[in-house]
């Protein structure tokens, strides 16, 4: 669906026209998995799949929404906003409101229409894509008021995320917020999860980012968290030391020993993680793909052999990424257990690896993959129509 489209679609649920269309996108993680609760860093690019909402503002303190993924509608009034039923779609968009409001924000009631091509529950971050998408169409909306909605990307990025921590409930960090909002064409975002200093990073030249979408449920994925987080923090402990964050991989060697074996290879990952996201700076800034790729591949083996967090079919898109010409580099992506992959791939052997994946992969695993080539895009933002 196009813009036109949803500007059809708006014009048939609300009667009238739009006057403005706001975006946001998705996003992959290209490296650092597992970092960010141990205060490490992490490499997002935001993709080109967007959350989008054409909408017009009304002169009352109403908004209307309609969602054509889900083929439903909802309607709040920003002076009473109250949380749908636990699950609910709209509560991603009641958050951004509350969490704006009670920032201090006069915000005016708007219709409008959202469209995602973002995957949903796939690990692609659609939730920061709707909570972004949000946030730009009350900018949008608001245009022409007394207060303008004037804030800063990372401002945005922190406000959506109170939004899905405190309003929707979900405990997720700052990474898609912040990717979703500060994104780039072309760039990928090195961010330090501790200080949430960033600083994009160009990424080279002539490759693609495959994503291979496993189809799989993540559903030991929550409970495997809580237990790696916990086995962490024991690790941050006996190494006296405030987050893994601290540890260099000298003293991790150094000491090793004193940790228990299950609590060492946990250490292991993040603290080897955290070295392979700068040593992927680097290479990125030296338009080194074959080390970025390598690096890939590095992070792939610690979340599988020392993390534990890898899937059979995590394992078997890698594999059959790995083994095509032209890929750098392949991992999975995201907490783990199922989601997605990733392949860095050159442009000219996208057709290639597409190919392989669809072939190999449901007669290694039995499902059919989705997969999605994806470029370096641009953070959220809205314009007038
Ligand atoms: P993801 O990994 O995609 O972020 P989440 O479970 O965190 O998965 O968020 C998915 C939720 O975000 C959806 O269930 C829905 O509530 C909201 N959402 C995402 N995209 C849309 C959309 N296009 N329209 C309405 N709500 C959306
Ligand atoms: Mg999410």
């Amino acid at each position: 669906m196009n813009v036109a489209d949803l500007v059809a679609q708006f014009m048939q649920t609300f009667g009238r026209r739009p006057t403005f269309v706001a975006r946001a996108p998705g996003r992959v993680n290209l490296i650092g998995e597992h970092t960010d609760y141990n205060d490490g860093f992490v490499l997002p690019m935001a993709i080109d799949r967007d959350v989008t909402i054409v909408g017009a503002s009304r002169d009352d303190r109403v908004v209307r929404l309609r969602s054509t993924n889900f083929g439903d509608e909802t309607c709040f009034v920003l002076d009473r906003i109250e949380k749908a039923h636990d699950g609910a779609w709209s509560n991603y968009a009641r958050g951004v409101a509350d969490v704006l409001q009670r920032a201090g924000f006069a915000l005016c009631g708007f219709d409008g229409v959202i469209y995602g091509e973002v995957p949903i529950g796939s690990g692609l971050s659609s939730s920061a894509a709707m909570e972004m998408a949000t946030l730009m169409a009350f900018a949008a909306a608001g245009v022409g008021g007394s207060v303008p909605l004037a804030l800063d990307g990372a401002q945005a990025a922190r406000l959506a995320q109170r939004a899905e921590n405190e309003f929707v409930g979900v405990n997720c960090g700052i990474m898609d917020q912040l990717i979703a909002s500060l994104g780039k064409a072309g760039h990928a975002l090195f961010i330090d999860c501790r200080s949430l200093a960033y600083e994009l990073t160009p990424m080279p030249k002539g490759v693609t980012v495959l994503v291979v979408d496993t189809s799989m449920p993540r559903s030991l994925a929550a409970s495997a968290y809580n237990e790696r987080r916990a086995q962490c923090e024991a690790a941050a402990r006996l190494l006296d030391a405030p987050a893994l964050r601290d540890v260099s991989v000298e003293t991790f060697e150094r000491r090793r020993s004193e940790l228990p074996d299950l609590i060492a290879r946990r250490a292991a990952h993040v603290i080897y993680e955290n070295r392979r996201v700068l040593d992927a700076v680097a290479a990125l800034r030296a338009n080194d793909v074959a080390t970025f790729g390598r690096l890939m591949n590095q992070s792939h083996a610690s979340l599988r052999d020392a993390y534990e967090v890898s899937s059979e079919a995590l394992d078997a898109a890698v594999e059959i990424a790995q083994r095509v010409p032209g890929v750098h580099g392949a991992r999975m992506t995201g907490a783990g257990f199922g989601g997605c992959a990733i392949a860095l791939v050159d442009d000219a052997q996208v057709g290639a690896l597409t190919q392989a994946v669809l072939r190999q992969y449901p007669q290694r695993v039995g499902r059919e993959p989705k997969v999605y080539a994806c470029v370096a895009s641009n953070g959220a933002s809205w314009r007038m129509l």
